[in-house]
């Protein structure tokens, strides 16, 4: 074996592959790398499924909503065995300035019985129980072990890992990497060649305990009903959002926040979650929380225009690890894409395996299931959106012009006339200095990507 001279710097060459000990290998152990596991273990096929921390789930972090329906493919009335701890009866998004914050709020019962729409779980717990559906089918879970490099073909292709075990290269058929945010697998493979490095975000988060009924009680749901609510304007004018969930016993609070603008404001993000706990429209509802869990993580905010290519030589991206987390200001949502990306690359890799060809021509397949489905589906429509929300108007003038423009509306003034809309509204305009060609500009960008 000799060290590899080309785009990777951990990468070894194998001159003369032995017979390649399994038919997958799959890197991470979170949504992504569970689902190729399951589905390629499924399908009859070996697979390794690797991971760096001591279980699925340690290492990771999300704000705590899962929107499942993609498990539809995966898991047959998977509603009836995942971990959840409520299901989101409440969908609310809280417009807020430093004293205000106006709030849209939107509840169904509809999303209270199967097949559901969204649930709060635990990581740890879902990690865990989607890692354990691909144990139970075949999938062979190896945690505490880091891929540390990728072994390639005398001609380039990837024909397995370096791990950090002794003696722990394991060569395999298809490699598929989803080693989430910052995959330095798919820098290793040249992935992102020519291409920019892309948004990533700073994710913090903390879990604060609160008896159930207290819950209940504050954020007006019963049994297992539940709460998200999505916070814009929350970040002390730095690009981000925010977000609050109820757990069964417990809330999940938390921001997002661009770490160039956290530095340049020379703020920690703990004081930003701080502020945000402090808010007159959130302190009634983490009162008294006992902080259970503080974690951070990052998140890749960039969307459709950042992602790496998918597909290589024995090598396929799937989940963060390509980018595929949707941050759209009202939605968050990556675990989804997570799952569906990683089904499909699992699949990918049995067809192609079963064609006897897992080049980069015979894993194509990848790519076409992605374009066909909501994960590219989504990500293209919405491939505008996250320079829209990360801009400044998004971030401090809209949400400030739409708190104002509620409390003018609403304000009574008597003796003197109410204002008209349009008035009022050119008035809390120039307060602001938004100019009508921005606002109408950004409208525009909104409708053509949400519309
Ligand atoms: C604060 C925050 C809030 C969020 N909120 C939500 C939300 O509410 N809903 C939602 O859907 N999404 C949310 N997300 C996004 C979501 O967490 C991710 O999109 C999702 O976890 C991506 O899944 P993945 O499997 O691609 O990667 P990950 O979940 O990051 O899993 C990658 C796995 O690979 C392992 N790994 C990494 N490198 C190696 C290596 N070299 N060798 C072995 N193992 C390795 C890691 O330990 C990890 O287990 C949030 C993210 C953050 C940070």
């Amino acid at each position: 074996m000799a060290e590899h001279a080309g785009p990777g710097t951990r990468s070894a060459v194998i001159t003369a592959p032995p017979q390649r000990e399994v038919d997958v290998v799959v890197v991470g152990a979170g949504p992504a790398g569970s689902a190729a596991a399951l589905e390629v273990a499924r399908a009859g096929h070996s697979v390794v499924l690797l991971e760096r921390g001591p279980y699925p789930g340690a290492k990771n972090v999300y704000g705590g909503v899962v929107y499942g329906r993609v498990l539809d493919e995966l898991v047959p009335r998977w509603w009836e065995q995942m971990p959840v701890q409520r299901w989101v009866t409440r969908r609310s998004t809280m417009i807020m300035t430093p004293t205000q914050a106006l709030t849209v709020d939107f509840r169904t019962q509809a999303w209270g019985g199967p097949p559901y729409n969204g649930a709060t779980a635990h990581r740890s717990d879902l990690d865990g129980w989607l890692a354990g559906l691909a144990e139970k089918e075949g999938a062979v879970v190896v945690p505490s072990t880091v891929a540390t490099g990728l072994l390639r073909s005398a001609e380039g292709a990837v024909v397995g890992v370096r791990t950090d075990r002794p003696d722990g290269d394991l060569t395999a058929k298809v490699v598929i990497a989803c080693d989430g945010v910052n995959s330095f697998l798919a820098k290793e493979a040249g992935m992102f060649a020519g291409k920019p490095a892309g948004h990533v975000t700073l994710g913090v988060k903390e879990t604060l305990r609160l008896p159930r009924e207290v819950v209940d009680e504050r954020f007006g749901v019963t049994g297992r009903d539940g709460v998200d609510i999505e916070i814009l304007g929350c970040t002390g004018g730095i690009p981000g959002g925010g977000f609050l969930y109820t757990n069964l016993d417990s809330v999940s609070v938390g921001v997002v926040v661009d770490p160039h603008g956290l530095a340049a404001r020379k703020i920690r993000p703990e004081e930003l979650v701080a502020e945000l706990k402090r808010h007159p429209a959130v302190e009634p509802l983490v009162r008294g929380g006992e902080l259970l869990e503080y974690s951070a993580h990052l998140i890749p905010e960039g969307g459709y225009d950042t992602m790496p290519d998918l597909v290589g030589d024995g090598f396929l991206v799937a989940g963060d690890a390509a980018a595929m987390c949707l941050a759209a200001g009202i939605w968050l949502e990556g675990v989804n894409f997570a799952i569906g990306a990683g089904m499909y690359a699992g699949r990918a890799a049995v067809d192609a395996i079963r064609a006897k060809d897992t080049s980069k021509a015979g894993l194509a397949s990848y790519r076409r299931m992605l374009d066909e489905s909501f994960v590219l589906g989504d990500h293209r429509k919405l491939r505008r959106v996250p320079g829209l929300v990360l801009g400044q108007r998004v971030q401090q003038d809209y949400p400030a012009l739409l708190c104002d423009l509620a409390q003018g509306l609403f304000h009574v003034d008597n003796p003197r006339p109410k204002p008209g809309l349009f008035k009022l509204m050119r008035r809390v305009m120039k307060w602001h200095g938004i100019k009508a060609r921005d606002l109408l500009s950004d409208a525009l960008t909104g409708v053509r990507s949400f519309g």
